[in-house]
């Protein structure tokens, strides 16, 4: 079975939630499956056009594969999380929800400015969470030399939000 077939056949969709009209890919069943995991790891890494200097994890589903991504790459992991939940001095950024608003931060000293990271996070949907985190990148002086996803859900166009900042988007799946 191909990498795809695998990951489809253990996300579960679970409908209206969490409110109604949302399908929510849920991708915790992959993690009783060591092996898949291991081979999404290697996925990851085969689709990157060179060794990142760091991989960024956007709360909370980015810190598992973006963590175990960075750590089989022997590089610094780095986490963004919402506003006020980071121990250390953050820089932040706000940005537009469907309805209102939402803040991210990252720790003022997470990256050193000149490198070069990728941006892992479960799932694209709109596409601005991940727009939003690297907008925190740029202002910490480093580049985003590309996004990661395992899902991608491409009737929601996320990727023109992100093509501003790389063209290298890859969603291990699409829906
Ligand atoms: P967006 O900023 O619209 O690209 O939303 C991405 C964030 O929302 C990701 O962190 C996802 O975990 C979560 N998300 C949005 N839509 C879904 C969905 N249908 N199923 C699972 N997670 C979702």
């Amino acid at each position: 079975m191909s990498l795809v077939d695998k990951i489809k056949v253990v996300i579960r969709d679970i409908p209206d939630f969490p409110k109604p009209g949302i399908l929510f890919k849920d991708i915790t069943p992959i993690f009783y499956h060591q092996d898949l995991c291991s081979e999404i790891t290697q996925g990851f890494i085969e689709r990157m056009p060179q060794k990142p200097d760091a991989i960024i994890g956007i709360e909370s589903r980015g810190f598992l594969f973006g963590f175990l991504t960075a750590n089989a790459l022997n590089v610094p992991f780095v986490l963004i999380r919402k506003a006020g939940k980071l121990p250390y001095k953050t820089i932040g950024f706000e940005y537009a929800l469907e309805y209102g608003t939402s803040k991210i931060e990252i720790h003022e000293d997470a990256l050193k400015p000149n490198w070069n990271v990728m941006i892992h996070d479960d799932l694209l949907a709109t596409g601005g969470t991940a727009e939003a985190s690297a907008q925190l990148v740029k202002k910490l002086g480093a580049q985003v030399m590309g996004f990661n996803f395992v899902v991608g859900l491409d009737f929601l166009n996320g990727k023109d939000k992100l093509n501003l900042h790389s063209n290298n988007i890859q969603c291990l799946v699409h829906y």
